[in-house]
């Protein structure tokens, strides 16, 4: 299953008895604490967070995104990257905002002069950014983020999703500019199943998007659990380490075959584009031979004949590259 950006490992059965352990007293008779108390402090320490940064937790980040959106008068605007992650545009086509996908330049980054026209015909009240980005992988060039901090009519919202395969971030400069919002979840991370995300910043914006979230939107189990699995850091650390070294493989093995080109990813997937052979045919030979990745050949803003396809363990990888390297070479 290389389709959705998953973390392949599961825990040491020692660590899952211990986890198992903690979940016994949970009250699940009561309602959790509304403002996940415990886990937020956890979350601020792990994010070194100054005191004049506030934070708010969500049913995963995706429900961020629809708080966020949520809470924008009827008529908004809303500008993201085309592709980019595809809820933004869901959510805001589903909440009747007024939504304009920006094309990306040839080498995936911001395309600047499209930006700044967007920026001041529409005035945003709301930018999405990626980074780095989905479906492509990249990281944005900082300094075109930091042009838009400047010149955006309302909030940045700044996705670091894939902040653990990333060597750049925004969460330690979020009190250089009041209009920056960093959001984080740990799915990516190796927690998808358990639906949290969270976004940081200034604390008036994060204090009105609380107003508009349900009181007990990350439940019991999660909060147990979250807190439980972020306090053993290291659990993480050593797999991260072995998703990053089996990116540089990846990319290294697919760069050498005949028939694919892949682009460079500071992310846990690899998008490729296949130069020989329609996307579709190379995407049903491989799940015929149980390997699932993402078939993105029909995604706008993308060259053609493009497949990704999620970094898992070594030997899924090898699975991989062994039955697309049979079909190339068929
Ligand atoms: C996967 C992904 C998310 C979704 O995160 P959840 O916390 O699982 O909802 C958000 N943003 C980007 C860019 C993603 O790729």
């Amino acid at each position: 299953k290389l389709d959705a950006m998953e973390n392949p490992y599961r825990w040491p059965e020692d660590v899952v008895d211990h986890w198992l352990e903690t979940l016994r007293s949970c009250e699940l008779n009561r309602y959790p604490d509304p403002e996940a108390k415990r886990l937020t402090s956890t979350l601020r320490r792990l994010n070194r967070l100054s005191e004049n940064i506030d934070l708010l937790l969500g049913n995963g980040s995706d429900e961020i995104i629809q708080m966020l959106l949520m809470a924008l008068p009827a008529g908004s605007s809303v500008v993201s990257p085309d592709p980019s992650f595809v809820m933004y545009r869901q959510i805001a086509h589903s909440l009747g905002l007024d939504y304009h996908g920006i094309g990306l330049d040839d080498a995936f980054q911001l395309d600047m002069p499209s930006m700044r026209r967007a920026l001041r015909d529409c005035r945003p009240a709301l930018i999405f950014l990626a980074f780095p980005n989905n479906p492509t992988g990249n990281l944005f060039r900082r300094e075109d983020i930091l042009e838009l901090l400047e010149i955006a009519p309302g909030l940045v919202i700044l996705d670091e999703a894939y902040a653990p395969f990333a060597d750049d971030t925004f969460m330690n400069s979020l009190e250089e500019h009041a209009n920056l919002l960093v959001m984080r979840t740990v799915s990516k991370l190796g927690l998808a199943g358990l639906r949290l995300g969270y976004i940081a910043g200034d604390k008036q914006i994060i204090g009105h998007l609380n107003k508009i979230r349900l009181p007990y939107n990350i439940n019991i189990l999660t909060q147990a659990s979250a807190e439980f699995a972020l306090n053993r850091k290291n659990l993480f650390d050593e797999q991260i380490e072995k998703i990053r070294s089996e990116r540089s493989r990846l990319l290294e093995t697919m760069n050498e075959l005949e028939g694919v080109a892949p682009f460079p990813s500071a992310a846990n997937f690899i998008l490729f584009q296949c130069m020989t052979r329609p996307a579709q045919e190379i995407f049903d030979f491989l799940l015929k031979r149980g390997i699932l990745i993402k078939n993105l050949s029909s995604q706008k803003g993308l060259p053609a004949n493009c497949l990704r396809v999620t970094v898992g363990k070594p030997e899924e990888n090898q699975a991989f590259l062994d039955a697309l390297r049979q079909i190339l070479t068929a």
